[in-house]
């Protein structure tokens, strides 16, 4: 379905068709908050590390359901060459502005697709001799996995698919759907 309200692709091309609700969105948050709130239980203060732009609407509702002192931050690295195809290359765009080194650190990824970009910024991290350093992706995307990755906390396991919303783009559009919708492409309008 589109989305009337919000954001209705101008390009008449695709469509939206939703996959998982905003409701089950907010479910699958509180109990991720929960698991990893109990996992860090008597951490002086978790850094919680946003990897930008995609992440940005779940680590501002996964925060608020962390019960535990944190520190926000971003870090931006890009590894698509084009809007729908991953490349290898991985590059780091904007760094962290505080240092983890001793700290305990969770990593909050929008999807993990091939695992490229999550491999590299792990990699790029555990050099800072956090104490110790976790991971929760909302998305997993395990059919097209290349990088030997695995997030500690998953939200939900999708298929292959081209999905958008909840803060995740297609083009720069359509991040403030409040579900996630996958995208159906439709040809050239009549
Ligand atoms: P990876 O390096 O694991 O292949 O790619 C991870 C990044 O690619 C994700 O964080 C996300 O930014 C982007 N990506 C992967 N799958 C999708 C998708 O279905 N939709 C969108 N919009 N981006 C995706
Ligand atoms: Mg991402
Ligand atoms: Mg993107």
């Amino acid at each position: 379905m589109t989305d009337s309200q919000s954001d209705r692709p101008a390009d008449p091309s695709y469509v939206i068709d939703q996959m998982i609700s905003a409701k089950a969105i907010a479910a699958r948050v509180e109990a991720l908050a929960r698991e990893i709130t109990q996992h860090f239980k008597g951490t002086d203060k978790l850094v919680v590390v946003g990897l930008l732009r995609g992440s940005f609407v779940f680590i501002a509702d996964l925060v608020r359901e962390i019960e535990l002192p944190v520190e926000v931050d971003f870090l931006e690295a890009s590894s698509y060459g084009d809007a729908m195809h991953s490349s290898r290359e991985v590059r780091i765009l904007k760094d962290l502005r505080g240092e983890i080194a001793g700290r305990d650190v969770l990593v909050v990824e929008d999807i993990v697709d091939t695992g490229f970009t999550l491999h590299h910024v792990i990699h790029l991290l555990k050099a800072r001799g956090p104490r110790q350093l976790k991971v929760c992706a909302l998305l997993d995307k395990p059919s097209r996995r290349e990088a030997a990755v695995k997030a500690d906390w998953t939200g939900f396991e999708i298929p292959d698919e081209f999905v958008v919303g909840y803060g995740i783009d297609f083009a720069q559009r359509n991040r403030n759907l409040p579900y996630i919708g996958k995208v159906r492409f439709t040809g050239p309008s009549a």
